[in-house]
């Protein structure tokens, strides 16, 4: 391997050489090419033809930057990149068109075809060289950009102290796993948790102490459930768990593993150690003839409201005639945006 110039762009492969296609059907070329790419340290994957080149294209990790060439049998340079650029969930491959052709409208042709730049043969290698720079440039910025588009979105959709889904995005999970319920009539558990005295943590270890509390919450929720449950921050000390699938009966088992995640150990909270216990409401979409996610919620937080009037610490389920009062007087809003009314515990 030559001098690794992929390597000033090792975020792109990852510190290995970067690989590179070329897709031409004249072997000379593609020697040539070979050639230049390996001296200059790049991992060269080859292509006889257009059709090969689409092949590759549209493997698991493909190639990101693609050299091609105007002219080929099966597909041509430019169908190509047309085909390629369909593809925009995948990460952008750099294009470069090589031709023959210098007629201004073969160019522009070219470059509507999706081609991010070209060059005309025969080329001096520096070019070459220079203008896959360029394309190795883009590509970073590219990343760059998909890697701060995800994080804005992880902001958005998480929250900041226990980084459990945000209010909206738990209600944005159970909506569709309500839809999902209906569609293969299947069932869905919520479970709204809500920690019991957690003022009196605040109010005697103080807030940062109170935030720890929080975050190990949090996690015991987690733990407490399955891989494919969701559990989001629904409010301060209130949590919303999801649980698709999950009838009546596996409800409460679920239920009583969270509970039992609270009561095994005290919780660190500064310096020392604190007991701290939950309260949970529990509503199952199985008594329910059309489970909304107002009125599921609801139904929930009533069953919670129980739970911390028959002396917190316990799970109580939604019972059938809390059920049928809340669906009779759910008003079903068209809004996608329905937001369940917050829990009141006294
Ligand atoms: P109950 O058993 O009835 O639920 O009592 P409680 O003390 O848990 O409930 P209450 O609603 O009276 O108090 C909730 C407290 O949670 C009040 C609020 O200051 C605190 N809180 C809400 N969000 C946060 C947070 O992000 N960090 C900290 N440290 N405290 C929070
Ligand atoms: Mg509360
Ligand atoms: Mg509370």
């Amino acid at each position: 391997m030559g001098i690794v110039e992929a390597g000033t762009f090792g975020g792109l492969s990852g510190g290995s050489a970067l690989k590179v296609l070329i897709a031409d059907d004249n072997s000379v070329s593609r020697l040539l090419l070979d050639r230049l790419l390996s001296k200059w340290g790049y991992e060269v994957i080859q292509a006889n033809d257009g059709a090969k080149a689409w092949e590759i294209l549209q493997t698991e990790d493909p190639p990101r930057l693609v050299i091609l060439d105007w002219m080929m049998p099966g597909m041509s340079g430019p169908e190509v990149c047309r085909e390629a650029r369909k593809r925009v969930a995948y990460a952008y491959a750099y294009i470069l068109l090589v031709t023959s052709k210098e007629d201004k409208q073969d160019v522009i042709q070219g470059l509507e075809a999706g081609a991010d730049d070209y060059l005309t043969k025969p080329f001096f290698p520096e070019e070459l060289r220079a203008r896959i720079r360029v394309g190795l440039r883009i590509l970073e910025l590219e990343d760059k950009l998909v890697a701060s588009t995800d994080v804005l979105q992880y902001k958005a959709t998480h929250d900041e102290l226990t980084g459990l889904l945000n209010r909206a995005s738990i209600a944005d999970f159970l909506r569709r796993e309500l839809e999902r319920a209906k569609r293969q009539d299947g069932v869905c558990g919520v479970i709204l948790a809500d920690l019991d005295h957690f003022k009196s943590v605040n109010d005697t270890l103080g807030h940062g102490a109170g935030d720890s509390v929080l975050r190990e919450a949090a996690q015991r929720l987690t733990a407490g459930v399955r891989g494919y449950d969701a559990v989001g921050r629904y409010g301060g000390e209130e949590f919303l768990v999801v649980l698709p699938g999950c009838d009546a009966t596996s409800l409460r088992q679920r239920a009583e593993n969270i509970l039992e995640g609270f009561r095994s150990r005290p919780f660190a909270a500064g310096e020392s150690t604190i007991p701290v216990k939950v309260s949970l409401g529990a509503a199952c979409t199985s008594s329910w003839s059309t489970p909304v996610l107002e009125s599921i919620v609801r139904a929930a937080d009533r069953a919670l409201y129980r739970a911390k009037h028959n002396g917190r610490d316990r799970v109580e389920l939604a019972e059938i005639s809390e059920t049928a009062e809340v669906e009779s007087s759910t008003v079903v809003e068209p809004s996608t945006t329905v937001e369940p009314s917050p829990t009141v515990v006294t």
